[in-house]
């Protein structure tokens, strides 16, 4: 068995990209994936900004993406809206991960699919990994495997999830809006501590959910709301979201976590590909640093500075959406009527106080204060949203 200069766990958008930027500079990676082919099934509602695309280099022709999208569109239950005009894209997030694998592949990386990294192990000064296939050996371990993660695990770091999970329907119109240029987003005490969605993709339309409670059971309630009669689905997918109480540990002795198993999601809307794409770029330049610093590779500690930014390493950023597990109709009703019809960053203080003092119950007004800090915290970070 050859000792490989870096082990990772795991050949989503985070572990493909990581791997990528170490062979291009000439190290020796392996990369393990318990699925069978790359990206396959899917477990994502495919969104993905233009923010996104740049980080990954690629652009809006990539054979991947199925339409450019304008923005998205909260719905909340009385009818009101807001709108968030951030570009983006639908694409085939199956074919977004190969796509991203054959470029690390094309870079040197080794990847070797349908190995389970079952436990794992320090020797000394490296790492062993015991799989499905066999034992594996690195000089450093990188991290990369989602939300359920060994390698996390190992360390220590498990964080809290909620599921979420999508049907894939037929194309056909929802609210109105038969253009497919706009991410419908829905807010509903059904779907605590999370959100629905409905998202037209050329021939298809996906609607999902995700958490607290039974997501299938989310999805249905949505479908009945839009007119669509949930045995039609053709496709069910879906998976867990870390939903993190407080910034993971991401740095250890020759090792780093990346991606959702570094807890890299944006916490308010949970859209992850992008912070997965971009951490693991920077683990594998950090991992580079420590290789090119001669040798010290017990100290990966610069990735840590350079992923300060993010949202997620933000204990008080992290405590915003925890929040919305006690929200109930009433709260989102008058976020809801505050903002209507309006772009997110408008703040219409005259609306704001009528709905206070329409609302003059604490629970209301204690929503509509959280309301503002999801605002600013949105803002702050709208960079990394999706
Ligand atoms: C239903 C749903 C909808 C979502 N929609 C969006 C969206 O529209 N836009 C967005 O930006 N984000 C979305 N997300 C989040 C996004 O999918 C993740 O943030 C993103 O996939 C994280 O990438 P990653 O590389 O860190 O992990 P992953 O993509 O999860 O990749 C991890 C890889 O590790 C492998 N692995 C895991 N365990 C092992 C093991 N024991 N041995 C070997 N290999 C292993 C897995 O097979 C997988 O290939 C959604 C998530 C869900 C669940």
């Amino acid at each position: 068995m050859s000792l490989r200069d870096v082990l990772v766990v795991g050949g989503g958008p985070a572990g493909s990209r990581a791997a990528e930027v170490m062979a291009s500079a000439g190290l020796d990676v392996l990369v393990l994936d318990r699925k069978k082919e790359i990206g396959s099934p899917n477990h994502c509602g495919e969104g993905l900004s233009e923010d996104c695309l740049a980080e990954i280099g690629a652009d809006s022709r990539a054979e991947w993406i199925v339409h450019e999208v304008q923005g998205s569109r909260i719905h909340f239950p009385n009818g009101s809206w807001i709108d968030f005009p951030k570009r983006g894209f639908s694409v085939r997030r199956p074919e977004l991960d190969r796509f991203l694998a054959s470029r690390a592949i094309g870079a040197g990386a080794e990847f070797r699919t349908g190995v389970r990294v079952r436990s794992i192990e320090r020797l000394g000064e490296s790492w062993r990994v015991q799989s499905s296939s066999g034992s594996f050996e690195g000089r450093i371990l990188l991290g990369a495997g989602g939300a359920l993660c060994p390698v996390a695990h190992f360390l220590g770091q498990r964080s809290p999830r909620i599921p979420a999970c999508q049907f894939k329907f037929p194309a056909r119109e929802i609210m109105g809006d038969q253009s497919g240029k706009r991410l419908h987003f829905f807010h509903h005490e059904m779907y605590r501590g999370g959100y629905a969605w409905a998202f037209h993709r050329g021939e298809e339309l996906a609607v999902g959910a995700g958490g607290v409670g039974r997501p299938p059971a989310m999805v249905e309630f949505l479908c009945r709301q839009l007119g669509i009669d949930p045995a039609t689905r053709r496709i069910v997918e879906g998976g867990p979201i870390p939903f993190l109480e407080h910034p993971l540990q991401i740095v250890f002795d020759r090792a780093l976590l990346c991606g959702d198993a570094g807890g890299f999601i944006h916490p308010l809307t949970k859209g992850g590909i992008h912070g997965a794409v971009w951490s693991g770029r920077l683990a594998g330049e950090a991992v580079l640093r420590a290789f090119e610093s001669g040798g010290d590779l017990s100290d990966l500690s610069s990735f840590e500075g350079m992923v300060s930014g993010h949202i997620s390493r933000s204990a008080s950023e992290l405590r915003i959406p925890r929040a919305f597990l006690r929200f109930d109709n009433e709260i989102v009703n008058a976020i809801g009527e505050v903002m209507n019809g309006r772009v997110y960053t408008d703040l219409p203080v005259g609306n704001f106080l009528r709905v206070a003092l329409k609302n003059l119950k604490p629970r209301t007004l204690w929503g509509l204060g959280v309301g503002i800090a999801v605002r600013r915290s949105y803002r702050r970070s709208e960079r990394f949203t999706w």
